[in-house]
């Protein structure tokens, strides 16, 4: 039996099937598009593939309360042509087969709690730091959702004293975490992409203060068991030791816990997944859809 998973962003649709093994076996990747014009080819890929149920992991916002008539759809998105639009609605009508649908980074954080980094414990947070920055919560062996889900890229912070741009990018908050350690906010700090930049290039210092803070904050509202870094700019692993140190410096002895006074290199963690945990947590949530529909 074949399941599909689909992993929406902004910028490419990555389609996929999995089996019962939790593998991932075939991929395809068609540019985003309008909806008119890209959701109709998803259909026809997933349709020559007979699966049996759709995963979807997503950008955002979306509405994912399963008793809203707005469930599935992508609502408040600066990406034209898709506010306010219906994304899980029309591909599981023209499938006609289950769907369930999370953000991407909740699907990546549940591929990492059941199957990576996060295995066997309650609760971890997945944070990926690319284009955007985002956050998948487990917490209680459950995805948080609550009021909408949680936008952790937009969470406010300080602004370090060596910052040459500390105003920050984002449209909404100026100064909120997207807008002083994305991937696009350190391009237009040093006018370059961030792979471009040299490992010992001050921006790393600078990127890493910022994550630190992130990592702190979240250390002390979600209380995870773990953090996993993942998305591009996380790609530079130097980054790692950096940002546990300064977690740890920021922190300050106050949260005294042995996972964080002496194993934080087992606590702020790469994902156990590499760069599959988004399409492997889609391949659960329509495993998920299939197991509460038969
Ligand atoms: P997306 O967030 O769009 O899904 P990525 O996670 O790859 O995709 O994030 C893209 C951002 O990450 C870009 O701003 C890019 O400059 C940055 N990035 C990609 N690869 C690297 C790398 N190896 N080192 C540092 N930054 C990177
Ligand atoms: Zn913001």
């Amino acid at each position: 039996m074949l399941f599909g998973t689909l992993e929406a962003g902004g910028t490419k649709m990555v389609l996929s099937v999995g089996n019962e093994e939790n593998e991932l076996l075939e991929q395809m990747t068609i540019p985003t598009e309008s909806p008119e014009k890209t959701i109709p080819a998803m259909t026809a890929w997933f349709r020559d593939r007979q699966v049996a149920a759709l995963g979807i992991g997503t950008f955002g916002p979306v509405d994912l309360n399963p008793a809203s008539p707005t469930y599935g759809w992508i609502t408040k998105t600066p990406k034209p042509g898709w506010q306010d639009t219906p994304l899980l609605p029309p591909l599981q009508d023209a499938l006609g087969v289950p769907a369930k649908i999370d953000t991407d980074v909740n699907a990546a954080a549940l591929a990492e709690w059941q199957l990576g980094a996060a295995k066997g414990i309650n609760s971890c947070l997945y944070v990926t730091v690319g284009t955007g920055i985002g956050a998948g919560a487990v917490a209680e062996g459950k995805l948080v959702h609550g009021l909408l889900h949680p936008e952790l890229g937009h969470m406010l912070l300080r602004q370090e004293p060596d910052d040459p741009a500390p105003a920050g990018f984002c449209p909404y908050h100026e100064g909120c975490l997207e807008g002083l350690a994305s991937g696009p906010a350190m391009e237009k700090r040093w006018g370059t992409k961030a792979q471009n930049l040299s490992p010992d290039h001050e921006a790393w210092d600078l990127e890493a203060a910022y994550l630190a803070q992130m990592c702190m904050n979240a250390v002390c509202v979600f209380s995870p068991e773990k953090i996993i870094l993942g998305g591009g700019v996380m790609q530079q692993k130097h980054l790692f030791p950096l940002i546990r140190q300064k977690t740890k410096a920021l922190l300050n002895g106050y949260i005294h816990v042995g996972e964080i006074t002496e194993h934080i290199d087992d606590y702020i963690v790469e994902p156990g997944l590499g760069t599959k945990s988004g399409a492997t947590g889609a391949l659960l949530l329509a495993r998920e859809a299939y197991s509460s529909f038969s």
